[in-house]
């Protein structure tokens, strides 16, 4: 864990020493187009997640097809490919982000299993890389990435598979405990459920909610779902496109009890009271990418 986290949660009566987890200020990003005018995928994005220390924050991206929900969590996770932003700037605990880091972990859509590696071995993957940084010894590596193989609800038994013979919803769980494994401050995830039917996405939904207080970390979740946002997210941005921007902002969203089903969770009447609001609010922006509206006070 940085050092500079450590001094800012042990002084919590300085409040001007406070780093946010992330601030993005002023962020556009446009492709070159060969023999065309640039492409502005995203434009004027501003954001503060601040640093809950020992908590975190779950934040959920809803936006239309193309606004440039990847193209946001790209920049942040540091790809080359997207980095620099055209105007603007992204820190990281306070630091330029420059290129990716192991504090924050990336998980897309498409199982993100290695296919040649176990699924031990695709767990233990980032591990056995940043071992050295780490200061783990190989007998440490193998421990953590069993428990994270039991983390994740997947069974001993499991251990030697190879990613073919496992279903969409397990190797998103391999995905899933090789970020957590390496315990990111940050963990960006790309519609991680969006591919998988739906009694294993509400079970995937439940997996992240029961293993939140042990991530610890600020996770940025982009779905196409407004419940699986509402259900997950302790905030919601709302991306309008051409350039995508964050058009709305939900807060003092209910917290998911851990021990009730997704399923019940999302049919609840406190889930559906948020609800409301903002699929009135949202289906003007998800139609036709273009709307912006103001953010929606509580209790509006
Ligand atoms: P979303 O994830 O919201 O569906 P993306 O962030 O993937 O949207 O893309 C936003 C827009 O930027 C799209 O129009 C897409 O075609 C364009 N885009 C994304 N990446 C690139 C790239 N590397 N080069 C050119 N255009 C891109
Ligand atoms: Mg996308």
């Amino acid at each position: 864990m940085p050092q500079e986290v450590t001094e800012v949660a042990e002084a919590p009566s300085q409040p001007s020493a406070h780093v946010p987890v992330l601030e993005v200020e002023g962020v556009a990003k446009a492709f070159e187009r060969p023999g065309r005018e640039p492409f502005l995928a995203v434009d004027d994005l501003n954001l503060r997640v601040d640093d809950l220390h020992g908590q975190g924050e779950l934040i959920c991206i809803v936006g239309p097809s193309g606004c440039g929900k990847s193209t946001l969590l790209h920049l942040v996770a540091g790809f080359d490919t997207h980095l620099p932003p055209t105007r603007g700037s992204l820190r990281f605990l306070g630091k330029p982000i420059v290129g990716p880091s192991a504090e924050r972990g990336m998980l897309f859509q498409h199982y993100s299993c290695y296919p040649h590696l176990t699924v031990l071995e695709n767990i233990a993957f980032g591990l056995r890389l940043h071992a050295g940084a780490l200061g783990i010894t190989r007998k440490e590596i193998h421990e953590v990435a069993m428990r994270w193989l039991h983390m994740v609800r997947l069974q001993d038994s499991d251990a030697g598979k190879y990613p073919h013979e496992l279903s969409g919803g397990m190797r998103q769980r391999v995905a899933l405990a090789r970020c957590l494994a390496l315990k990111p401050r940050c963990l960006l995830m790309d519609e991680p459920f969006s591919a998988l039917d739906e009694p294993t996405r509400l079970e995937m939904q439940e997996l992240l909610v029961n293993l939140w207080s042990e991530i610890e970390a600020t996770v940025i979740l982009v779905s196409h779902s407004i419940s699986e946002a509402v259900y997950l997210g302790d905030r919601v941005w709302i991306m309008s496109g051409a350039p995508g921007t964050i058009a709305h902002e939900f807060t003092n969203i209910p917290v998911p009890d851990p021990e009730v089903p997704a399923m019940t969770a999302q049919s609840e009447s406190r889930f559906l009271e948020v609800l409301r609001t903002p699929r009135a609010e949202i289906l003007p922006i998800l139609a036709d990418g273009s709307g912006r509206c103001t953010p929606v006070k509580e209790g509006a």
